[in-house]
């Protein structure tokens, strides 16, 4: 068996003027005043917002081309890339002999908004919105069908588009 020795705590003269002082508290306020009076950076949200950036990883929505025909070709990629399994589709081949999805829905409470799908899609379909301000307040409200998609898509149509323009320069 072995015996273990306990050292005694070390006194510190300057730890006791330290605390014997309040220099703490004083350093603590000097640097209190020191922004008391300095411009403020406090944004006043939601009436203020801060600038976002065009790659920013908001709400899903689908997009159509100019014509209305919705843009997803049902290659599946952002399904099959997605990290979370948040993606479900099902699909089909239409009368014109195009494939369309018959199902895309996005579970948001699965996603972790990594913005892979958007990087995977062939067609700049799937994309990542700048909305951030939704919620839900009861189970499946956050389970987003493809009629839901592409509603988003097409309200913040210009919006997408204008994202993909300013980003296109970087790619
Ligand atoms: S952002 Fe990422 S986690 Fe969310 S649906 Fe797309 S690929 Fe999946
Ligand atoms: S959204 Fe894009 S990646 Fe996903 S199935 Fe449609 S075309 Fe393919």
């Amino acid at each position: 068996m072995t015996a273990t020795t306990l050292s005694k705590p070390s006194f510190s003269f300057k730890d006791f003027f330290s605390s014997f002082l309040l220099v703490e508290l004083f350093r603590g306020m000097r640097l209190t005043g020191k922004y008391f009076f300095s411009p403020t950076i406090t944004v006043q949200f939601p009436e203020e917002k801060t600038p976002m950036s065009p790659r920013f990883r908001g709400l899903h929505a689908l997009r159509r081309y100019d014509n209305g025909e919705e843009r997803c070709i049902a290659c599946k990629l952002c399904e099959a890339v997605c990290p979370a399994m948040a993606i479900t589709i099902e699909s089909d081949v239409r009368n014109d002999g195009t494939r369309r999805t018959t199902r895309y829905d996005i579970d948001l409470t699965k996603c972790i908004f990594c913005g892979f799908c958007e990087e995977s899609c062939p067609v700049d379909s799937i994309v990542e919105t700048h909305i951030f301000e939704y919620h839900g307040e009861k189970r499946g409200d956050l389970y987003f069908t493809k009629d839901m998609l592409l509603a988003v898509g097409d309200r913040y149509e210009r919006e997408i588009a204008a994202a993909k323009e300013a980003d296109a320069k970087y790619r």
